[in-house]
């Protein structure tokens, strides 16, 4: 069984955002660029499934500029077994990825998609709604857990209400959850296997698809700093203060 995992590069979940002078986007000029946390999860939620003998190939895959590279590294290191990455240079929107994502899909024929809940960065969680939809296959969103038998996969997944468990027939496209698993601590050893993996690079020319963005971002700005809060002296207060100054009850 072959699983195809999606993982984005994006700003570090540390690193403090600004917004360029301009107003155009935000800074990434001197911030640390990591992998998408959530799509941390989905390689070693593809690695767990490979070391317990469900999963034979793993293949990592990132769109977007040469530096996803590194991003890809670090998913060969977590032990993908091989990446590609479909290079351009365009700002790729949800819809593209998914397109290039679904190109993919027909050359690879992949078993099972994973791929993260959202990207830290636009947090659209759009991308693996919009693959499912175009490449036709059952999807499970926000996946807490996945087991997988010959022909399904059985998601619990984390709804409002609680947790819902969907049964899937093969093959699938999941996206992961914060609670699906702890990624582990890549070793160095790993690290440098990983230089050696296979990492083959295409472009969306080569896939036919058009990446040419169709949303226009007008102005990015930084939220309003909050002011103070402030201590009232009992709950009569409170509600006194939320009725007439705050007028929200
Ligand atoms: P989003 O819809 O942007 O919140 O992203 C959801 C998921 O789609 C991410 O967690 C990734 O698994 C995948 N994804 C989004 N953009 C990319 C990209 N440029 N390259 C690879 N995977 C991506």
């Amino acid at each position: 069984m072959k699983a195809l995992v999606a993982v984005k590069r994006v700003v570090d979940y540390n690193v403090k955002i600004r917004v360029k002078s301009d107003h155009s986007g935000v800074d990434l000029s001197t911030v640390k660029m990591s992998i998408n946390p959530f799509d941390e999860i989905a390689i070693e939620e593809a690695v767990r499934l490979k070391e317990s003998g469900v999963i034979s190939e793993i293949i990592a895959v990132s769109c977007g500029v040469s530096a996803c590279q590194e991003t890809l590294r670090t998913a060969l290191a977590i032990g993908a077994d091989r990446a590609i990455l479909v290079e351009t240079d365009v700002e790729l929107q949800a819809l593209a990825v998914a397109k290039l994502l679904n190109a993919l899909l027909v050359q690879e024929q992949p078993d099972l998609i994973l791929l993260g809940k959202q990207a830290i960065d636009d947090d659209c969680n759009q991308t693996g709604q919009m693959l499912a939809a175009l490449a036709n296959l059952p999807q499970a969103t926000f996946a807490s857990k996945i087991v997988i038998t010959e022909q399904h996969a059985l998601v619990t997944r984390e709804v409002d209400g609680g947790l819902e468990t969907l049964q899937l027939d093969l093959p699938a496209l999941i996206t992961t959850d914060l609670r699906l698993n702890e990624p582990r601590y890549v070793a160095l050893p790993n690290i440098m296997k990983a230089k050696k993996k296979p990492l083959d690079i295409v472009t969306p020319h080569t896939l036919g698809v058009d990446v040419t963005p169709k949303l226009n971002t007008l102005r990015v700005k930084e939220p309003p700093i909050r002011s103070a809060g402030i201590k009232v002296k009992d709950v009569a207060t409170l509600v006194e203060k939320l009725k007439h100054e705050a007028k929200v009850i």
